[in-house]
């Protein structure tokens, strides 16, 4: 196996790619504020490229953000805004406060954040290592979009993708078992960068165009993977990028052992350690 090291960006995970990229792009065309209503990870990436493109961002989020997330936010001067009981009553007033100048910074559906999540994998390539097989946690499937963008650009169209979720928040298994987008009633999940209802129309129609296999993990699963790659690796990572990493240390992924298999570690900047415990004493009570 080979790990894609996606953790160790200053904002934490690989969303500085995408975001990072969006941005400069919306800051050439002359906006001149950006807004996110995502709490997690890809709210950072937008306050880190405000910070550095000198633009200011507004992130919106939900009352059940974590005060850890808002001091991450605003350790990148970032204005926060708390605003309603869930993602859906922040992001609508994040896009009530739009006007001509302003950039609304997607947290997944967006082509710009597909093409600069795509350079993980010429990376990957270009240190020539060719996978058969790349493991990857979806939330609304911008990552997968990304992925999708660089293998095609490599030439690599037999590559096999392992698309991970969450059981409490498979909207991209569920998907493609349905055959249609399936939006979730709700999300059950502590993996909460996975917690899209809906993936992208694109991720869903790309899951039909590649080999792409739907696995869905236990949070427990996720939440032990994590603390044990913190372990192995020296590396902390949240519940999200767990999920791929629990496919990857279950015994039946061995089988592939002969195979070059490619793990994202997407990362995450708002989990600490106490935490992690934490959750995995409350879900091993709960499974009691
Ligand atoms: C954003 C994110 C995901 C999911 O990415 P999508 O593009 O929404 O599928 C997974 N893990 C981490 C750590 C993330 O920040």
């Amino acid at each position: 196996m080979v790990l894609k090291l996606e953790a160790l960006q200053p904002p934490g995970s690989f969303k500085i790619r995408g975001i990072g990229a969006a941005c400069e792009q919306y800051a050439r065309e002359g906006k001149k504020r950006f807004i996110s209503s995502s709490g997690g990870n890809a709210g950072i990436a937008a306050a880190y490229a405000g910070k550095h493109l000198d633009v200011p961002v507004t992130v919106v989020v939900p009352e059940t953000t974590s005060s850890r997330a808002i001091e991450v936010l605003e350790l990148y001067d970032a204005e926060v805004v708390v605003h309603g009981p869930s993602w859906a009553e922040a992001d609508e007033h994040a896009r009530s406060l739009l006007d001509s100048t302003t950039a609304y910074i997607h947290p997944f559906d967006d082509p710009l954040l597909w093409s600069g999540y795509a350079t993980m994998i010429d990376e990957v390539a270009q240190s020539g290592i060719r996978p058969d097989n790349i493991v990857l946690s979806v939330g609304g499937g911008g990552l997968l979009c990304g992925v999708f963008e660089g293998v095609q650009r490599n030439g690599w169209t037999d590559v096999n993708i392992t698309a991970v979720e969450t059981i409490g928040a498979s909207s991209l298994e569920q998907s493609v078992r349905a055959g249609k987008q399936v939006e979730l009633a709700a999300i059950d999940s502590i993996a909460s960068s996975l917690g899209a209802k809906k993936v992208s129309e694109e991720a869903f129609l790309g899951a039909q165009r590649h080999n792409v296999d739907c696995i869905a993990v236990t949070d427990l699963e996720a939440v032990k993977a994590c603390r044990r790659f913190l372990t192995d690796h020296r590396v902390l990572v949240e519940p999200a990028c767990g999920a791929a990493l629990a496919w990857a240390y279950k015994d039946d992924s061995m089988r592939l052992r002969n195979q070059t298999t490619l793990i994202i570690v997407c990362g995450g900047a708002t989990t600490t350690p106490s935490q992690l415990l934490r959750w995995e004493q409350s879900l091993e009570e709960a499974e009691r």
